[in-house]
């Protein structure tokens, strides 16, 4: 699979060096499925959601996905950031399949190599702001000082470093959001998913979120995949595709 992945890479020309990759990837991309397929239920009941789903994301590029309600999107990041497993075919994230790793294994790979960011924050409620972007450090044991150094500077990039000490309760929702994105680039991950992140926002803050979600990706090479129903979010990426009857396609 690695090889195969370098040398459809290498006949794309899009090479890229080992340095501008976060995280030692193995593979040139920073995500990559392959003839994904995901069914819920059995029988009579069972739904098929996802039918060889495929996608190639490199270093640094930022992807839209867009599609119906129900269309599978949800399932899709699930699957693409081992939070769920697909019946058949693989995700590698930075060169690893994170499915064959045990589950203590594959926590430690995802907290490492990617980021979430959802419609609805999923900040912890009773942390400020500072505590909630520090997690992710926390939880692979960077020390108290440290990792609260990278989440100030982090929150400080995102504009909110007066905010550090608030509660999620005491920020209004875009900057709940800011907040969220902050946590998920904090670990300098290889990819960002993001669940519809600006769903929940006004025009102008969810543009403003985009941006800057947009920028820092950038400016980090960190790749981003985004669903969005936001055709003028989805329109500023590198590349909008569209899922339907179970399978990514190309807009
Ligand atoms: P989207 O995010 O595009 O709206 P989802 O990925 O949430 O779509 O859902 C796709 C389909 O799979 C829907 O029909 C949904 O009802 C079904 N589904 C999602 N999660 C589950 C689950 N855990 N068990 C059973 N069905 C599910
Ligand atoms: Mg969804």
């Amino acid at each position: 699979m690695n090889n195969q992945a370098i040398n459809v890479h290498a006949i794309n020309g899009h090479a890229t060096s080992a340095a501008e990759i976060p995280n030692h990837s193995k593979s040139s991309f920073a995500l990559q499925a392959v003839g994904v397929h995901k069914t819920y239920g059995r029988g009579e009941f069972a739904v098929q959601v996802l039918q060889g789903a495929s996608l190639n994301v490199n270093p640094g590029e930022r992807v839209a996905v867009v599609g119906a309600s129900g269309s599978g999107k949800s399932t899709l990041l699930h699957v693409l950031g081992a939070l769920d497993q697909p019946d058949r075919g693989t995700v590698e994230i930075a060169g690893q399949r994170l499915d064959q790793l045990s589950e203590t294994a594959r926590g430690e790979a995802r907290n490492h190599l990617v980021g979430f960011v959802y419609q609805f924050h999923h900040l912890l409620p009773e942390f400020s702001a500072l505590e909630n972007v520090a997690m992710p450090l926390r939880i692979r044991r960077v020390p108290e000082a440290e990792a609260s150094r990278q989440a100030m500077s982090l929150l400080e990039r995102v504009g909110l470093k007066a905010r550090a000490t608030h509660r999620p309760g005491e920020l209004s929702g875009g900057e709940r959001q800011r907040v969220a994105l902050a946590r998920a680039l904090v670990t300098r991950p290889s990819c960002v998913l993001a669940d519809e992140p600006t769903g929940n926002l006004d025009r102008g803050t969810a543009r403003n979120v985009f941006e800057l979600m947009s920028g820092l990706a950038k400016e980090q090479g960190i790749a981003f995949v985004i669903v969005t129903h936001d055709m003028e979010i989805a329109q500023s990426t590198d590349r909008i595709l569209r899922l339907q009857d179970g399978i990514l396609q190309a807009t």
